[in-house]
């Protein structure tokens, strides 16, 4: 199987040119606007026509929507959004950690002198190495991605999962790729503590999880992944993670993930963790999460995440707080 045939943005443009790893989100609205303003010309009678009918806007650059364009999947975004998501590998030109998948920049130089096997590690990596073993990520969470993973989240637009599972379903493949990873593993998402979930009245990265692994059911047949989300639970309500320091955010997470597993189905076994966006160089809820399931007897957790953010888009978000949520 091809991987791109879970690609469900059909029709984008191969490669593109690595894009700026900031920008805040109103600049890059009014730049795609331009942009896309003489094409849309040529067609805006027929546009008006339609939209007068069937009036709709792209939740993410605001463009004006004929019902025509909506994908299969009828959600709220253009074509061309879609087609501008980006794998990581196609928007940052320096190597990654081979472990986090940080970005490591000037620090990539400081260390080629490691061996081949061993790879390409970022500082927190090599100083306190993770409970897991390596963590993919599909895209750098910004632009279109962040937005899109914004307005599943946080507005509730629950048609989003699928073509966002999609590209998770992407980064796990990756471990096949890149890991030689076979899919046996028990599956399980990172746990929102009880009162955010019944507040938000869903989990974000478990409804990826469960449509990522639909899809990975349908195209390898061969795996076997076996979705436990309840073997991990918040026990703790934690602060936002925004206001605090590499340090802080560790503490913060002391005790809030508990593993209840009364089955022993851990013990020896892999796990795929799965959340929505992995943060900052510390990784904190990934590493915290990955000791509490290797405590409880797993060999292996491989973390996933839609989204990946590195440090330096971490250091200028002005209104991240949502970020960490
Ligand atoms: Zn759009
Ligand atoms: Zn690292």
């Amino acid at each position: 199987m091809k991987d791109n045939a879970l690609d469900v943005s059909a029709g984008a443009p191969p490669g593109g040119p690595p894009g700026n790893l900031l920008g805040g989100t109103m600049e890059w609205r009014a730049v795609a606007r331009v942009l896309r303003s003489p094409a849309r010309a040529a067609c805006s009678v027929f546009d008006d026509l339609v939209t007068t009918f069937f009036p709709a806007d792209c939740r993410a650059c605001g463009a004006s929507l004929l019902r025509a364009e909506f994908s299969p999947h009828d959600i709220p975004i253009c074509d061309l959004c879609l087609s501008q998501l980006r794998a990581q590998s196609q928007s940052i030109a320096s190597a990654l950690c081979r472990i986090c998948g940080e970005a490591l920049g000037m620090e990539s130089d400081r260390f080629l002198g490691n061996s081949p096997t061993e790879g390409l590690l970022c500082t927190p990596c090599r100083m306190a190495p993770p409970a897991f073993d390596r963590a993919v990520a599909y895209g750098v969470y910004k632009n279109e991605l962040r937005e899109m993973l914004h307005l599943l989240k946080y507005d509730g637009v629950r048609s989003l999962a699928k073509p966002l599972a999609a590209k998770l379903a992407q980064a796990i493949l990756m471990l096949e790729r890149e890991e030689g990873w076979t899919g046996r593993a028990n599956v399980i998402s990172v746990p929102l503590f009880a009162a955010s979930r019944s507040q938000r009245g869903f989990n974000q990265a478990e409804t990826l999880a469960d449509e990522a692994m639909s899809l990975l059911r349908k195209h390898r047949p061969s795996w076997n992944l076996k979705t436990r989300h309840s073997l991990l639970r918040r026990v703790k309500a934690t602060e936002s993670q925004f206001n605090l320091s590499d340090k802080g955010r560790r503490r913060n997470l002391v005790g809030a993930f508990k593993v209840f597993d009364e089955t022993n189905a851990l013990a020896g076994a892999d796990v795929l963790l799965i959340d929505d966006i992995y943060i900052y160089t510390t990784g904190a809820t990934s590493r915290a999460c990955s000791q509490v399931l290797r405590r409880a007897g797993a060999r292996h957790v491989w973390v996933a995440t839609l989204a990946r953010a590195q440090k330096e888009q971490v250091a200028l978000w002005d209104s991240g707080a949502r970020d960490f949520g």
